[in-house]
């Protein structure tokens, strides 16, 4: 990981990470805001990746594995937009295995 990639999003009063609701973050050389939405928003997808307007969504009231592959997911999206849906796809869910195997603890987490 980077440098720039760990870098804090300050806003014009200088909260970091926060703006309102609206959480950001450094991915692939620009911020993206991350949402957290109902589950009527998304129906059918636990997260999506909406480049034109640089946002990051993931369903609300995913177990924390299913949290973690989403969020892996779209960020590889925000990332890597070269990158093929299947190569997304498998390349989320085995780096969430590999965070989950070193860090265990973060399954323990589910709300
Ligand atoms: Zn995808």
């Amino acid at each position: 990981m980077g440098e720039g990639r760990t870098r804090t999003y300050r806003d014009e009063q200088g909260r970091a990470g926060r703006r309102g609701r609206a959480r950001f973050v450094w991915l692939g050389g620009a911020w993206w805001e991350v949402r957290v939405v109902p589950r009527g928003r998304l129906p059918k997808d636990y997260g999506q990746c909406l480049p034109d307007r640089r946002r990051l969504e993931v369903r609300q009231g995913l177990t924390t594995r299913l949290r973690l592959d989403t969020a892996l997911h779209e960020g590889l999206h925000a990332c890597r937009p070269e990158l093929a849906e299947e190569a997304v796809e498998v390349t989320a869910s085995e780096l969430a295995e590999l965070v989950l195997l070193l860090f265990p603890e973060i399954e323990g987490t589910d709300r």
